[in-house]
């Protein structure tokens, strides 16, 4: 038994549990008299439909899968809780600040974003970091990523963005061109393709990155006042990252190395934890703030706006199936709660919308009695009745429609959002201009160390390359206009891998 982590003794460790098995029954509860043969007419068959043994197995069984997730599809996930180190009571008044102390049970999904289900956990990706915190004001998503930016600031061009990522519709293959094609003309994406072609874009497993909300949200205490405010959940494990090249040799040994890494750290009971902070915005230092403070594609400067710390989040369950726990688990950023907002950002508006209503694909539209997603903090009590894999009790004998005379539920106005002024010209505004290079500058000049930037260019120039000439001319463009040197180091790169492609062309003749 040598060599044997704690993944992979999992059977070993459920059998210890056990005690004699269990009578092996039908879906309806049936005990099963021989499990190994179908129902025939002779020992050669054929076999009988009335078979309920063979039937019932073989029909639930062809209904297994549900739909991959379109983007996140390739995670893990864990439970755990969040404990209040300090006090922000002072600008949130959410269940979950409520005290110094307080615990509030929570589950996370990590994943990576553009590949498949069976894809390797270490492709170069943005990792997924979502959060689910079960407080008494109902389940509260916080569904960010390890990067504090997005590659857009419009949701119109979501769906756009992930078709480059995801394969030819002729040749089935991940296509370069389609990638870096997006991506130079649309060079608001340039600070998170910085970010991706860091060694950032490749983390040591899940344990060892950070987590960010990403985008600005609203915070409202209890007297009504509201602040903007960040999310940032820095690990307490120390950031790990791996070269191109180790990421690319697991990818091929064990394309499950996050996941067996996570479980393991876990189910040994050493368990992950992250500090979080907050950043908050003033709204009249919004309307000073030099960029959009809306804007996704960059981020609040530390220096100006500083972390708060607020507490810390630590993971100490696995999953009991992965399925029932992971598979279904169903993170939205809609799922808010009382003394936390929306604000104007537009990928967040947008991002609002889509993530429920992909769940209602994937799930059905009950997909929130699902246990995983229950808010089982706290009751659900409405007048939503009815629909596909109703499992709760419906909500018994309690009147399905409102105002109604007979003891519903009653709204609570000590719940009701923040009121909040907004006015301007309706249309449709391309922010494809909006100051796309001057954070990526600084990324480049003052984050970045000298390592760091031979990675990047090493990283982003081995890609770029199989994408065509005139749009690498473009992408050199985009990333000199960050800095001229950064534009200048990536032809450099090109260039010689162009070379040496040339020389071993011609040593071959
Ligand atoms: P600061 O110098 O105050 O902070 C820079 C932050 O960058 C660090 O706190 C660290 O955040 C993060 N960082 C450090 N090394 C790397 C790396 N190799 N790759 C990615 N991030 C790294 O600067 P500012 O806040 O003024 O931001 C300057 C630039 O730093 C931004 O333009 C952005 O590119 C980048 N950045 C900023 C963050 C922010 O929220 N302000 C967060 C992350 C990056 P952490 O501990 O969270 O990793």
């Amino acid at each position: 038994m040598a060599n044997r982590d704690k993944a992979t003794n999992q059977l070993n460790d459920f059998s210890k549990t056990q005690g004699k098995p269990d009578v092996l029954t039908t879906g309806t509860g049936a005990p099963v008299g021989r499990k190994n043969a179908t129902m025939t007419v002779g020992p050669r068959g054929p076999v009988l439909l009335q078979d309920f043994v063979f039937t019932d197995e073989m029909a639930h069984f062809n209904r297994e899968r549900i739909p991959e997730r379109v983007v996140h599809a390739k995670g893990a996930g864990a439970f755990g809780y969040f404990e209040v180190t300090h006090d922000i009571t002072r600008y949130c008044k959410a269940k979950i600040f409520e005290h110094v102390g307080k615990r509030t049970p929570m589950a996370i999904r990590f994943s990576t974003v553009g590949g498949e289900k069976g894809s390797a956990d270490t492709a170069r990706d943005p990792r997924g970091f979502a959060m689910k915190f079960y407080t008494e004001d109902g389940n509260w998503d916080l569904v960010g990523n390890n990067t504090p930016i997005f590659f857009i600031r419009d949701p119109i061009l979501f769906p756009s963005f992930i078709h480059t990522q995801k394969r030819n519709p002729v040749t089935n293959l991940k296509d370069p061109d389609m990638f870096w094609d997006f991506i130079t003309l649309r060079p608001e994406t340039s600070h998170q393709v910085s970010f991706l072609f860091s060694d950032r874009g490749t983390p040591d497993g899940f344990r060892h990155m950070n987590g960010y909300g990403s985008h600005t949200f609203k915070m409202v205490n209890a007297r009504g006042e509201a602040v903007y405010c960040k999310f940032h959940f820095k690990t307490d494990q120390g950031i790990k990252n791996m070269t191109g090249s180790q990421a690319d040799q697991l990818s091929a040994s064990d394309p499950d190395y996050a996941t067996r890494d996570l479980h393991n750290a876990i189910a040994e009971g050493n368990f992950p934890s992250w500090s979080a902070y907050i950043q908050v915005m003033s709204f009249e230092e919004a309307e000073r703030f030099r960029w959009n403070p809306f804007d996704l594609t960059k981020v609040w400067p530390q220096g100006e706006f500083p972390l708060i710390p607020v507490g810390r989040m630590v993971l100490n369950r696995n999953p009991k199936n992965y399925f029932a726990e992971v598979e279904q688990i169903a993170f939205s950023p809609a799922h808010m709660v009382t003394g936390i907002e929306a604000s104007p950002d537009k990928m967040l508006q947008g991002r609002l919308f889509s993530y429920s209503d992909t769940h209602r694909h994937r799930l059905g539209s009950n997909y929130l009695q699902i246990p995983v997603n229950c808010p089982f903090n706290t009751h659900r009590r409405n007048y939503q009745r009815d629909g596909p894999q109703c499992v709760d009790e419906n909500q018994g004998g309690a009147p399905n429609y409102f105002p109604n005379s007979f003891t519903g539920p009653q709204d609570d106005t000590k719940h009701l959002e923040c009121p909040f002024k907004i006015s301007g010209d309706i249309g449709r505004y391309n922010t494809a201009d909006d100051d796309n290079f001057s954070q990526v500058g600084i990324f480049w000049r003052r984050v970045l160390s000298p390592t760091d930037r031979d990675h990047l260019i090493d990283n982003m120039a081995g890609h770029l390359i199989n994408a065509q000439d005139f749009i690498q001319k473009r992408a050199v463009s985009n990333f000199g206009q960050a800095d001229p040197e950064y534009g200048r180091r990536l032809q450099d790169a090109l260039n010689a891998l162009k070379a040496r492609a040339q020389s071993g062309v011609t040593a071959n003749l």
